[in-house]
This record gives structure tokens, C-alpha cells and sequence, in this order.
């Protein structure tokens, strides 16, 4: 008897839907996240690392879902959700609500992406989001297709694998033996890359990197090099993985030129044309501006801006000739985690991952085609994905998501404009066109535009090197200490570019423009604090 009204108990307490309950506490998560916007940057509680892990905690008799409240509550208010104007540092921002709206539809009925059965609409509502983000990148494609997965990495480990089963026939059955495999990426490239060569069987040390020019783009002349040496060397160019739009500078590699010289020196060679996948985890937002009508300007943006839509453009239609792409809605798509998207330009190509029905007998009823477990690494699968996505881009709308990438590139070239003002800062990344800001910061005095030339032509011998960038890591750590919390922008350093001259890897402050609340009085207070350096 006792052991029923138990179960009874757990029944009603956690598997009938409670919507007063529910609701309830829903609302002071709410009423927590105000109070957490009203109070400034900076302000999230510390951590308690030393005991998380000896003392690890489960209640002993079922509570109820205030007890499943009280035990994450103080995490929860301590974990900042990045909405503030002020968090400069990385492409990590707010997401926004349509995409909560999309992600709450989504925990409520809890699919499983796997296969139909355990997912029905929902698995159409990724096909439809797939093709929406398809169109939107391939910009024409006859018949693109793809998944959600965890995450960039593991959206480029997709796009690495196929070129491998290519160049590898069957390495999924028999491993890569003794085949020499290669993979090729920019030295500006992710470093997931490393993570799948790793993880992949290729190995980290495996993967050639190509130095890029100083756009922070990959050099083609020596991509042509380096392929021709591989295949004169008897190794098997698995893939090169382009990046478009990369983490720091947001260089963008030149994917219709890439693919090109793939497809000549491949024949050339006579060997199979490597995956030429394109890591768009960031860059890929750019595309909500290949249909920007520049006659019409329908957002009324300046002549600059004009000419800096009619470059991205120029870029984003390249997209077109990727075999296949990764594109992190997470990102700037102001979406939730994770919310990330491998997708094939050409439908037959997840064909090189498919696997035989022989060897999943959970899911011997499996279609290939409504059944993406047949060919995905994961089988349980979130479908977080396809409600973020298909939510935001429709609540938001094209015309929004332009409005938020134009704001995201003004306000980045706003700062280049302030920055280079002062002659003791140079900017590392004039000419591109995403939201990301590198740049230096001299002591007063100093000529930083002088400084930068000498660099490039490497005149500066390593004492005079290193004094300067010595001194640009002290006044980015001055800043950082005189920071005024609530007022003063994060921004973050790095200590390569992405570009390194004469093989010098080159640090730099950076900030990146992607809060839609960033506004010009943050860049202008921004270059107050440097002047007061
Ligand atoms: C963020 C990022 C990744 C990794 O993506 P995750 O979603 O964080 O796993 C890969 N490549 C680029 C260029 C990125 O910016």
C-alpha cells in the first residue's frame, strides 16, 4: 500500500503537467532574470569550485518542483546571461526570445531527432529549417540537406569525414589503414579543426596550415602549393576546410577561388577532388544580406555601408560553390545552444555516412531520408535546433536579421573609424566587414600606423617586437584593471590574429559588435577609457 501512494505521489508531483505550478515558477525565473539586467556587468556571484566537488548533493525522499527550484536557483542567478551592451569580448551574446518561445515548444514535447518515430513533426520542422538555412547560404541549390548537431566542431567534423570517406573508400568498415591523409585548413582556422583531426583518426599533426594574406584570408597560391606537395608526396587530401568569417579578424577565405584551383589540380593530379567544406560557424549571418536590395535600400543605410553590403554580398554568393558548410545559429543567429547546422550542398553526399540497417537493430524500421540517425554521429539527437531556428527567423524575419547584422557591422566600423584616430592605435582589420575589431594600443607618442608598416615589411628586428607588444598587453591589462563596472565595455586580447608576417604571430586587443544594444555612446565611452590610458 505505501509503496503505491509513493508512486502516486512522484506521478502527480512530476509527470502531470501543473501549469499554476509551472507557471509560477517560470514567472520568478522571470522576475530573477530583471533583476539580474538591472544590476550591472560583472556583478554574477563567485564561484565555490572548492567544495562543488566534495559535496555532492541528492535528496533523499521525492520533494516536489520547488525542491528541483531551490537546488539550481543560486546557479541560475549566478550565471550571467550576456545581455548586457557591454560584453564585447566574443561572439557570445543574448539570445533572443523568439528563440526561447521556439526552445520552451521544443523541452515541452522533448523530440528525439533520430528517426520519425520518436519525433514526427518535429523531425519535418528540421528538414524545413535545414533547407531555410540551405537556401539562405548555397543561395542557389538544387538539392541541400543536412542536420543539427552539439556544435561548430562537430559540424566541421561532418564536413572532414565525408572528405575522408571519399579519398578513403569504406573507412568507416575498414579504418584509414595506412593511407597518409591530409587536411587542409588556414592558419586563421578554428581550432576545432585540430580537435577533429584528432578525434577523427587523421591527426592534429596532419593538418596543413595555410599562412593567410593580410586580410586575414587564405593564401590560394599557397594552398596550390601545399596540395601539390601532398600528392607528390603520395598522401590523400581528405579535405580543405575554408573558414568564412574567422574568429578573430573575421577574415573570409575565397571559397569560389578555392573550389576552383580544387577542381583543376585535382584533375591535374588525378586524384579524387578533396571536400571542400567551409567553416561559417560566424560568417554565415552575412548572407541575410546577399538579397539586400542596394537600389531600393529599403533600411536607408549611408553610402559607406552601401559599398561595404555590395563587398559581403560579393563574399556570400562564393558560399554557393562549398560542398558543404557549418553555420552556428547560436551565434549570430541569436539563437539558443546548441543550435548548430552541418548542411551539404549536394544531397547524395551524406550518402559517404550512411550507416547499414544491419548494424542499428533499435531502429531496423529506418528510412533513409526521414531517419537522419542512419547516417548522424549521435543517435539521441536535441531538437532544440530546428524551434530555435525556425522561431527566431520567423519572428524576427529577413528584414529584422538584416537590421541586427548592419547594426553589428556599423557599430564595428564606428569603432575601426574612432580608433584610427588616434595615432598612438592602429587597426589590424580595416577592410573587413564583419563585427570584429582588432587593434592595437601604443603608449602616447608613438606612431602605431609606422610601427605596424615596419612589422609587415619585417623591419622590426625581435628586441624592438617585443618591447611593443609588450606594451600593448600592459595598457590592455591597465584598462582592464581601471574598469568601471556598469560603464565600461569587456573586450578581450589575443596573441594571434590569424595573420602572422614574416611568421610572427601578431597579439591584439579585440572586440566584437554583436549585442544588438552595443550603441555608439559604448564605442565612444570605449575610446574614452583608451585616451585616459
Ligand atoms: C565558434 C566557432 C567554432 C566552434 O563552434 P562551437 O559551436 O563553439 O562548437 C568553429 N569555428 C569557428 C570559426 C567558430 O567561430
Amino acid at each position: 500500500m505505501r509503496e503505491e501512494k509513493l508512486i502516486d505521489r512522484i506521478v502527480n508531483n512530476f509527470f502531470v503537467c501543473d501549469k499554476a505550478q509551472l507557471l509560477e515558477i517560470f514567472s520568478e525565473f522571470l522576475g530573477a532574470v530583471e533583476a539580474d539586467q538591472a544590476s550591472s556587468i560583472g556583478s554574477t556571484m563567485s564561484r565555490n569550485y572548492e567544495t562543488a566537488q566534495v559535496n555532492p548533493e541528492i535528496n533523499v525522499l521525492p520533494g516536489n518542483l520547488k525542491d528541483a527550484r531551490d537546488s539550481i536557483f543560486p546557479y541560475y542567478w549566478g550565471t550571467d546571461d550576456w545581455s548586457s551592451k557591454l560584453h564585447l569580448e566574443n561572439v557570445k551574446g543574448p539570445a533572443n526570445y523568439a528563440s526561447l518561445v521556439g526552445a520552451l515548444a521544443c523541452f515541452l514535447k522533448n523530440p528525439n531527432l533520430c528517426v520519425d518515430t520518436y519525433s514526427q513533426r518535429s523531425n519535418e520542422l528540421e528538414i524545413k529549417a535545414i533547407t531555410t538555412l540551405a537556401n539562405l547560404v548555397f543561395y542557389h541549390t538544387e538539392s541541400p540537406s543536412g542536420v543539427f548537431t552539439m556544435g561548430g566542431t562537430l559540424s566541421n567534423l561532418y564536413g572532414a569525414k565525408i572528405g575522408i570517406e571519399k579519398v578513403v573508400p569504406r573507412a568507416m568498415q575498414n579504418g584509414i589503414q595506412n593511407e597518409k591523409l591530409v587536411g587542409i585548413v588556414s592558419e586563421a582556422a578554428h581550432y576545432s579543426s585540430q580537435t577533429l583531426a584528432g578525434w577523427l583518426g587523421l591527426g592534429a599533426d596532419n593538418l596543413r596550415s595555410i599562412p593567410t594574406d593580410r586580410s586575414f584570408g587564405m593564401r590560394v597560391d599557397l594552398l596550390e602549393k601545399a596540395l601539390d606537395e601532398a600528392w607528390n608526396a603520395g598522401c590523400k587530401v581528405a579535405f580543405v576546410m575554408a573558414t568564412f568569417g574567422s574568429t578573430d579578424a573575421f577574415g573570409i577565405d575565397n571559397v569560389a577561388e578555392i573550389q576552383e584551383v580544387l577542381k583543376c589540380k585535382a584533375e591535374e593530379h588525378g586524384v579524387p577532388k578533396p571536400q571542400l567544406h567551409v567553416d561559417a560557424a560566424v560568417g554565415w549571418a552575412m548572407c541575410f544580406l546577399s538579397e539586400y536590395d542596394l537600389h531600393k535600400n529599403p533600411l536607408g543605410i549611408d553610402e559607406a555601408m552601401l559599398k561595404m553590403v555590395a563587398r559581403i554580398r560579393k563574399s556570400t554568393l562564393a558560399l554557393q560553390y562549398a560542398d558543404s558548410i557549418t553555420i552556428d545559429f547560436h551565434k549570430m543567429g541569436w539563437g539558443h545552444y546548441p543550435s548548430s547546422a552541418f548542411m551539404v550542398n549536394k544531397r547524395e553526399d551524406l550518402s559517404y555516412l550512411l550507416r547499414t540497417r544491419e548494424s542499428m537493430p533499435y531502429f531496423c524500421e529506418a528510412e533513409y531520408g526521414r531517419d537522419p540517425a542512419l547516417f548522424t554521429l549521435e543517435c539521441s539527437r536535441p531538437g532544440i535546433g530546428p524551434y530555435s531556428v525556425m522561431a527566431s527567423l520567423n519572428g524576427i524575419g529577413l528584414r529584422g536579421y538584416q537590421a541586427l547584422v548592419l547594426h553589428a557591422i556599423e557599430m564595428a566600423q564606428f569603432a575601426r573609424e574612432e580608433i584610427d584616430k588616434l595615432d598612438y592605435c592602429k587597426v589590424l582589420n580595416p577592410k573587413n566587414t564583419g563585427p570584429n575589431v582588432i587593434w592595437w594600443v601604443l603608449p602616447k607618442g608613438r606612431n602605431a600606423e609606422s610601427i605596424h608598416r615596419r612589422l609587415m615589411l619585417g623591419e622590426l628586428d625581435e628586441e624592438e617586437r617585443l618591447g611593443y607588444f609588450t606594451e600593448v598587453k600592459r595598457l590592455f591589462d591597465k584598462r582592464s584593471d581601471a574598469m568601471e563596472i556598469g560603464r565600461d565595455a569587456r573586450i578581450s586580447f589575443t596573441t594571434s590574429t590569424g595573420h602572422s608576417p614574416h611568421g610572427i604571430p601578431v597579439c591584439a586587443w579585440k572586440a566584437v559588435f554583436f549585442n544588438p544594444k552595443t550603441d555608439r555612446s559604448v564605442v565612444q565611452r570605449l575610446l574614452r577609457s583608451i585616451e585616459e590610458l
